[in-house]
């Protein structure tokens, strides 16, 4: 928890091609904060066009052999690369808060979620078998495989360093790919550690790179011709650049986007587990979540007033702080240019006519004077015209939107442009069906403040939360990451004579 940079030159992030550190010749690097001091920590190499063909190409070469290597073996790399990261736990957890600056507690959680997916990618030999006819034709079976693309790319974004990349690598890894990740240049380090626990686990040297980068990685691998597959995860104007430039250039493209989540609340909603909810879920993570929630629509003014004097004083008494003080529940957002802009959104919001309730600005932490902090922050009386309410401030910002009934809350959640996730809170069993059935949200929670689907399903918002036609790990993921062949097969019998045949064979 040093709150002093020292003399000695900062450390240096570089790229990982073919299982080894790689220099390259970046055409320039940029700061790694730590977020909780507000000094650089380290700095990060950004990849020139030439670095990430070079990381593309060592993709490309260990591309035969792995596609080649039994599904069951692979799945074992998996397993091994699962116990690793299990024995590493506590290390990588530290390593994420010091860049990110979450508390520890979370980013153990958000490891394990990700873990979860490498648990999903050891049934790889379950999940790869195809469907089979027998005598589809008199004579003629037929069946399905689905064989790896090749090289794929993932591009990530800095609030779950984690997470998010073992979102993808594990599954297309598993599926016989071989992987280029483009982490956020804001916490790079984290991927450069999960590339060491995959050599250890016995992956092949060029199965899995990392290449740091800004724009000018990005756009290399996404026009890059050896790169078959993009995921992407980040902001909506970044995924919708991503998909419509990796689309053109004919690569099969996920982009997840940004989001503005709302939960509901019900006027027959237990108050007291929703502010329960709310807290967590609002303010988790400095609200960098794409799964916070951000709105809380209120049904009935009478609901509001009692949510926000519920709300108020938890917020108020958020404890925030270094996220590796274990009794700190909220650390700082991830670097100065961040709290910058959520504090501007405070004063926009103030501008335009919402209540503040709890006010954030200027939240100064003991010990981390020149820390990235926002306190907790509520507005109520937020309108639908307001910015605050709009866009994607991915702070901790809750906005309180008051409305008289249901179908007004529910109309406010389907005409909103993102569509990731969403709420409600009621014990009305009718209510919660209508709103599960009804919303234009990809992922629903019902009493449940955050709905992220488990590794065996899959995670993907609607709407500007997600452009492509796959979601993110379950079974989408061996769809995104594989494509599919039908085989047909006879075996003739030689001593029937066929003879050609003109017409379309029906049987
Ligand atoms: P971001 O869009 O700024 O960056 C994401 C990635 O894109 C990074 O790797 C970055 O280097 C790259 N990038 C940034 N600008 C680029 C440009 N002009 N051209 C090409 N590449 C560029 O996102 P962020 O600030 O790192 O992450 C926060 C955002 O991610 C939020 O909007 C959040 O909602 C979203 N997010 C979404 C999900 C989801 O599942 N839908 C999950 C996590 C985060």
């Amino acid at each position: 928890m040093s709150a002093q940079p020292s003399n000695t030159p900062l450390p240096r992030v570089v790229h990982r091609v073919a299982g080894q550190p790689y220099d390259g010749a970046p055409h320039g690097h940029a700061p790694v904060y730590d977020p909780a001091h507000g000094h650089v920590s380290a700095e990060v190499a950004l990849a020139s066009v030439a670095d990430v063909d070079a990381g593309v190409r060592a993709a490309h070469a260990a591309f035969p052999a792995w596609s080649q290597t039994p599904p069951l073996r692979r799945a074992r790399v998996m397993f091994r690369f699962k116990e690793l990261i299990e024995r590493d736990m506590d290390r990588l957890a530290r390593v994420i808060v010091a860049e990110h600056g979450k508390v520890l507690s979370d980013a153990r959680g958000e490891l394990v979620r990700g873990l979860e997916v490498v648990e999903y990618a050891c049934g790889i030999p379950e999940l790869l078998k195809g469907e089979y006819t027998e005598q589809i034709a008199n004579g003629i079976d037929a069946w399905t495989v689905r064989q790896a693309l090749g090289v794929c790319a993932g591009i990530t974004p800095f609030n779950f360093p984690a997470m998010v990349p073992m979102w993808m690598f594990p599954m297309a890894i598993a599926c016989g790919n071989t992987f280029v990740l483009k982490p956020s240049e804001r916490d790079p380090s984290l991927a450069v550690e999960l590339a060491s626990l995959l050599k250890e686990a016995g992956l092949p040297d060029g199965v899995f790179n990392v290449i740091h980068g800004d724009k000018v990685a990005v756009d290399a691998l996404l026009d890059h011709p050896l790169v078959r597959a993009v995921s992407f995860v980040g902001s909506t104007p970044i995924a919708e650049y991503i998909y419509a430039r990796g689309t053109a250039n004919g690569k099969r493209v996920q982009a997840l986007g940004g989001a503005k989540n709302h939960m509901v609340v019900m006027p027959d909603a237990e108050l007291d587990k929703v502010a329960d909810a709310l807290i967590g879920a609002g303010y988790g993570a400095a609200g960098e979540r794409c799964m916070a929630i951000s709105v809380a629509v209120a049904v009935g003014d009478a609901t509001a007033d009692a949510l926000v004097a519920k709300l108020k004083p938890r917020v108020e008494a958020l404890r925030i702080g270094h996220g590796l003080d274990e009794t700190v529940e909220m650390g700082p957002v991830v670097t100065g240019a961040h709290r910058d802009r959520i504090t501007g959104y405070i004063d926009d919001g103030v501008a335009s006519g919402a209540e503040l309730v709890v006010d954030g600005r200027g939240h100064r932490v003991a010990g981390c004077e020149q820390g990235f902090f926002v306190g907790g922050t509520l507005f109520d009386r937020v309108t639908p015209d307001m910015r605050i309410y709009k866009e994607e401030i991915f702070g901790p910002v809750l906005c309180v939107v008051r409305v008289p009934d249901f179908g007004t809350a529910l109309e406010l959640v389907n005409a909103h442009e993102y569509g990731n996730g969403t709420s409600i809170f009621t014990r009305d069993g009718y209510i919660a069906r209508e709103f599960g059935h009804r919303v234009q949200v990809g992922m629903v929670g019902i009493n449940v403040p955050i709905p992220v689907p488990m590794a065996f399903h899959s995670f993907g918002g609607w709407k500007k939360s997600l452009m492509g036609d796959h979601h993110a790990h379950g079974p989408e993921s061996v769809r995104f990451y594989t494509k599919q062949k039908a085989i047909t097969q006879r075996w003739l019998n030689l001593t029937e004579s066929v003879g050609a045949e003109f017409a379309m064979p029906t049987h």
